[in-house]
């Protein structure tokens, strides 16, 4: 909407909108205190579960540690759930004790003026307004004015037998793998994977021209369901203490619970769904929202990466993009160059799962994985990490593309294990960065030489089928990522986007 518009819906919503509550004033910084790749926050909000889920999240400070309050050098994060008191019954009787006004939320950025209005909600990136709002969608437009990258990104060290380590960042849309990626526990002996943050990104290039990352963010607020001790035991021991919880259920030994939690309870043990009603094993309605979320300290994690909290960030060697992809895309692949890898990232697709914010299982267009985050038009947001492959003296870092949902076309069952095993793309994707001649060129990118990729002890797990590129698919691809970027970006689109699915079409054409 327009500014004039903003500011008369604005006018409608806010005066007045917390009477009868506590206004907090939370001031903030995003990254370690003092870091140069930090920034400064200030939210204002009647929610006192805003003000706990901050402090867990961000690193809430007093202002005499933050210097950039004092200059004005800061986002300005104002928030209401829109719910005066006493509660008028208007505009609807509060569900779960959740106030809010559905009807009327408003969640706007204003990037000129660097502030943040959210007003009607009082759940997840619309009221936590240091993460999406400013850590992506204000931060991805400071980063494109002052020269760094803010990426919905997790980062993660990865240690070889050997004792070499180095850091990987990766893209992938929202429920496709980002937290269990980043706290993963490899399934090949001798590997090590340490966390540096499961969400978002700050990266910058540095005087000797390494791409520098930090997280943002403190703390997880992670998707529960499905979130056990044998899917992901580390998040498990981040959750057991000082964790806020949001739409679990319970059981009743205090316990929280959810769907796929997979513990062994006492006999007798009774549940309450996240609605607060009796919730029996086999009930048709799940006991836990399927979007339900644990909020926990990161320094919580067993395996936080010593230097995850290091203000010149750590350096990365390799980027990696991926999504939900059943058929066609192989379960690897790298990118020729940086500007392909560009291009890479531009082309990501991902199926829309239910803890997305899309219904059905269609495949979405999710470029970086930054299709709602965008703080700026999406063909600038292109041209300005293509750009960054034309600076002289950088580093840059190898670009790869993952898969871990590749589907037997007959029986829908997965074709790769995922999880822990994916430690084995990490150790062929190592490989690369040290410079092994492991790969053979397809089409569509550089995947593993069959030899070079540890499939030992995966009995039907088969190469051929991981890596199966098919003429009809690519060609189909091609044609679907041409009307999105025309429809999509139209004059916007980077000339050399358009030059590199002119080229991926030319190879496919010679298949
Ligand atoms: P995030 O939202 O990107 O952080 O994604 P999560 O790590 O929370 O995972 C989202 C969903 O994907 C969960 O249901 C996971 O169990 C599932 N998932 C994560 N990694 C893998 C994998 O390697 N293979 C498969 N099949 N599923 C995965
Ligand atoms: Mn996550």
């Amino acid at each position: 909407m327009s500014p004039p518009q903003l500011e008369s819906a604005l006018q409608e919503r806010f005066p007045g909108c917390m009477a009868g509550r506590t206004m907090y004033a939370v001031p903030f910084s995003m990254g370690p205190l003092g870091s140069p790749l930090a920034r400064t926050g200030l939210q204002l909000t009647d929610s006192p579960y805003v003000v706990a889920s901050m402090r867990i999240m961000t690193r809430v400070a007093p202002p005499r540690d933050l210097p950039d309050l004092a200059t004005g050098d800061f986002v300005q994060c104002l928030h209401s759930v829109g719910r005066p008191l006493p509660l008028t019954g208007k505009p609807q009787p509060l569900v779960s004790h959740w106030p809010c006004d559905p009807a009327r939320t408003l969640v706007a950025h204003e990037p000129d003026r660097r502030r943040i209005v959210s007003f009607g909600s009082g759940y997840g990136g619309n009221s936590l307004l240091g993460k999406k709002c400013f850590a992506l969608r204000i931060a991805s437009r400071l980063a494109r004015d002052q020269g760094w990258l803010a990426e919905h990104m997790l980062i993660l060290g990865v240690t070889d037998p050997a004792g070499t380590k180095r850091y990987v960042a990766a893209a992938f849309p929202s429920a496709c793998g980002k937290t269990n990626l980043a706290m993963m526990t490899p399934a090949l002996p001798g590997w090590r994977v340490q966390c540096v943050g499961d969400d978002i990104a700050w990266m910058k290039f540095d005087d000797e021209g390494r791409l520098r990352a930090i997280n943002p963010e403190s703390g997880f607020f992670g998707v529960a369901p499905g979130t056990s001790e044998k899917t992901n035991p580390m998040a498990m021991a981040t959750i057991r203490a000082n964790t806020i919880f949001t739409n679990v259920g319970q059981s009743s030994d205090g316990g929280v619970y959810w769907e796929g939690i997979d513990q062994s309870l006492p006999p007798g043990t009774t549940f309450t769904s996240w609605l607060g009603q009796p919730w029996t094993p086999g009930d048709p309605q799940p006991c836990a929202h399927p979007n339900s979320r644990f909020c926990a300290p990161a320094r919580q994690c067993p395996i936080m990466d010593p230097d995850w909290e290091d203000p010149r960030g750590v350096p990365i060697d390799a980027i990696i993009f991926g999504g939900r992809r059943p058929h066609g895309v192989p379960l690897v692949y790298e990118a020729f160059d940086w500007r392909h890898g560009v291009f890479v990232g531009s082309a990501m697709r991902s199926e829309a799962t239910a803890a997305a914010e899309h219904k059905g299982r269609r495949l979405m267009h999710d470029p970086f994985a930054m299709r709602p985050f965008f703080g700026y038009n999406a063909g600038h947001y292109l041209a300005h990490w293509l750009s960054l492959g034309y600076r002289r003296g950088l580093r840059l870092p190898r670009i790869f593309h993952v898969n871990w949902f590749l589907r037997d076309p007959s029986s829908g069952d997965f074709l790769w294990p995922g999880f822990g095993h994916n430690a084995r793309v990490l150790a062929w994707i190592c490989g690369r960065v040290a410079g092994e001649d492991s790969a053979v060129a397809t089409p569509v990118g550089l995947v593993p030489r069959e030899e070079a990729l540890d499939l030992g002890g995966l009995p039907g797990v088969s190469y051929q089928k991981l890596f199966a590129i098919s003429k009809s698919f690519w060609e189909q691809e091609v044609k679907e990522l041409r009307s999105y970027y025309l429809e999509n970006f139209g004059e916007d689109l980077p000339k050399d986007i358009m030059e590199e699915l002119e080229a991926l079409e030319r190879r496919v054409k010679k298949m």
